[in-house]
C-alpha cells in the first residue's frame, strides 16, 4: 500500500518509519526544508514517561489566574477573544477536575510508557540514529521545603503507574549529580525518577529520515499542503501549493502538529488542539563534569535542564498567544538566569541559542489517533507537551491501525471520537 505521512515532526517520523517497517511505500510531505524543524526542533529533550500526564489539572485554573499577574510568570495567556482559544479554554476547565485528571493520565501514561519501550528497542535494533539518547533519568528539583507538599502527590501517582522513584535530600541530590555542587540554588529536596530518559528530537528525526530515504521513502519537502480533496468517505489526495495535481496515495496519515486542524475542518473533522508557545536554549558545554547528567526539572520555574551530547537544553514557558513562534529576549534571559543557578560553570551560556516552539495541545491531554470518518485518513497529532516522550509509541499505533493490525495499546480516550 502506499501511504503519505503528512508532516516530518518527530511523530510524522516515527510513524513514517513503522509503516516503512510494515512494507509500505511511504511518502512523507513536510512544507519545510528538512525533518523536524519546527517544534520537535529545540524541546526540552525530556524521554520521560514518568512525567506524561495532562496539563487540565485540579487546582490548575487558580494557578494559573495567580500566574497570569505574575510578570516572569512561566504561564501567559494574551487576552485577545479568538473564538479557537475560548473554545479550548471551556474544553480545558471542564478536565480541571480529579475525574477527568485521573481518566486522561492514565491515558497518557499507557501510551507514554509503551512509547518509551517503543523507543529503546528502535534505539537498540543497530539502526544508524544517534540523537544523544542517554538514560541518566530525571531529577525533579524542588527548592522550597514548602514545595514538597507536592511530592506525596507525584510519588502516589508514581506508585500507581509503577514507576520507581526515590526521595533525595539536600546532600544526597549533590550526590547523585556531582555537577551540582557549584549550584547557586536552594535545594529542599528532589525526587530521582531513574527510568528515564534524555535526547534529541531533532537529531533522532533527522537520522531516521536520512536512513529511510536511503531506503526508498520519499521525501517532499518544501511542499506546503493547501488542501485534502475527498469524494464520499475517502480521501482523493494531497494539494501541494504551486503544484498542480495532487499526490495521490491509497492511506494518508496526518501528523502536522499544532497546524492539524486546518487541514481537517474543510472535511468536517474538528479538532480541538491549540498552541502552546515555549521557549528553548541550548548551549556548549566545556566542561562535562560541571553539566547535568540527569535531567534537572527546575519545579519552581518549571525549567527543565537536560544534557544532549556536547550541549545543554533548558526549556520551559508556556504561553497561549496564538501561532506567533517568535523569541522574546526577556524570556531567554530567563532561561540563562536558571541554568546558571544551576551549573555556574562547565556551560557556555553567553554561546547558547535561542528558539521558540508551539506545542501542539489538545484541552484533556492525550494525542488524537487513528481512524477517522474518512476510510483512508488516519491522525497521528496533538502530542501537546509530551510528544518527544509519545511519538514512537503513536508512531506504532498509527501504523498497526493502517496495517489493519490490533494495536497493542488499548484506544480507549485516545481517537477523535472522544470529542463527538
Ligand atoms: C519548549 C518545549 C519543550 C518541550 N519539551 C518536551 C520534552 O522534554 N519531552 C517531550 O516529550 N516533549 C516535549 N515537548 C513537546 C514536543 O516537542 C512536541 O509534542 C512534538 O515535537 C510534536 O511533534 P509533531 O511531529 O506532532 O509536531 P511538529 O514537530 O510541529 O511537526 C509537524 C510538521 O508538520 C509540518 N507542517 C505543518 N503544516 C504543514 C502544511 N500545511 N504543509 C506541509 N507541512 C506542514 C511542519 O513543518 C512540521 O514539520 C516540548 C515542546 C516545547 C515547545
Amino acid at each position: 500500500m502506499k501511504v503519505a505521512v503528512l508532516g516530518a515532526g518527530v511523530a510524522g517520523m516515527a510513524a513514517a518509519y513503522y509503516l516503512w517497517r510494515d512494507g509500505h511505500e511511504v511518502v512523507v510531505v513536510d512544507r519545510r526544508s528538512g525533518a523536524a524543524l519546527e517544534t520537535s526542533f529545540g524541546n526540552a529533550g525530556g524521554l520521560c514517561p514518568s512525567f506524561a500526564g495532562p496539563w487540565a489539572a485540579p487546582g490548575m485554573i487558580g494557578k494559573v489566574l495567580k500566574m497570569a499577574l505574575q510578570r516572569e510568570a512561566p504561564i501567559r495567556f494574551s487576552l485577545s477573544p479568538n473564538p479557537r482559544k475560548l473554545a479550548w479554554l471551556a474544553r480545558w476547565v471542564g478536565n480541571c477536575n480529579a475525574e477527568r485528571f485521573r481518566a486522561n493520565k492514565l491515558r497518557m501514561q499507557r501510551v507514554a510508557h509503551y512509547s518509551h519501550a517503543c523507543l529503546k528497542s528502535l534505539a537498540a535494533s543497530g539502526l544508524p540514529v544517534d540523537f544523544d539518547y542517554h538514560e541518566d533519568g530525571t531529577l525533579q528539583v524542588f527548592r522550597q521545603a514548602s514545595e514538597l507538599k507536592l511530592v506525596k502527590g507525584i510519588t502516589q501517582a508514581l506508585d500507581e503507574y509503577e514507576v520507581p522513584w526515590r526521595f533525595l535530600e539536600g546532600d544526597e541530590v549533590r550526590a547523585q549529580e556531582p555537577a551540582l555542587a557549584a549550584s547557586h540554588a536552594p535545594i529542599a529536596g528532589a525526587l530521582y525518577l531513574p527510568r528515564d530518559g534524555s535526547g534529541d528530537s531533532h537529531k533522532f528525526a533527522t537520522c531516521l529520515a536520512a536512513y529511510l530515504a536511503q531506503q526508498g521513502v520519499v521525501f517532499h519537502y518544501g511542499a506546503r499542503i493547501t488542501a485534502l480533496p475527498s469524494a464520499g468517505d475517502r480521501i482523493e489526495g494531497v494539494r501541494i501549493e504551486g503544484q498542480s495535481t495532487p499526490l495521490t496515495a491509497d492511506a494518508y496519515v496526518l501528523a502536522l502538529g499544532p497546524q492539524a486542524p486546518f487541514l481537517l475542518r474543510p472535511l468536517g473533522i474538528s479538532l480541538p488542539i491549540y498552541p502552546m508557545k515555549g521557549y528553548s536554549i541550548t548551549a556548549p558545554i566545556h566542561d562535562p563534569s560541571r553539566a547535568p547528567r540527569a535531567a534537572l526539572m527546575d519545579e519552581y520555574n518549571k525549567v527543565m535542564i537536560s544534557r544532549l551530547g556536547d550541549r545543554v537544553r533548558a526549556a520551559g514557558m508556556a504561553e497561549l498567544k496564538g501561532y506567533d513562534a517568535n523569541v522574546d529576549p526577556g524570556r531567554v534571559a530567563f532561561l540563562k538566569n536558571v541554568v546558571r543557578e544551576w551549573f555556574p560553570q562547565g556551560v557556555g551560556i553567553e554561546e547558547a541559542q535561542a528558539w521558540a516552539g508551539l506545542r501542539p495541545m489538545t484541552p484533556d491531554g492525550p494525542a488524537i489517533l487513528g481512524k477517522t470518518r474518512y476510510r483512508n485518513l488516519y491522525l497521528d497529532c496533538g502530542h501537546g507537551s509530551n510528544g518527544w516522550t509519545q511519538a514512537c509509541g503513536t508512531g506504532k499505533i498509527v501504523a498497526d491501525i493502517v496495517t489493519g493490525r490490533e494495536p497493542e495499546v488499548d484506544l480507549e480516550g485516545l481517537t477523535v471520537d472522544r470529542y463527538a
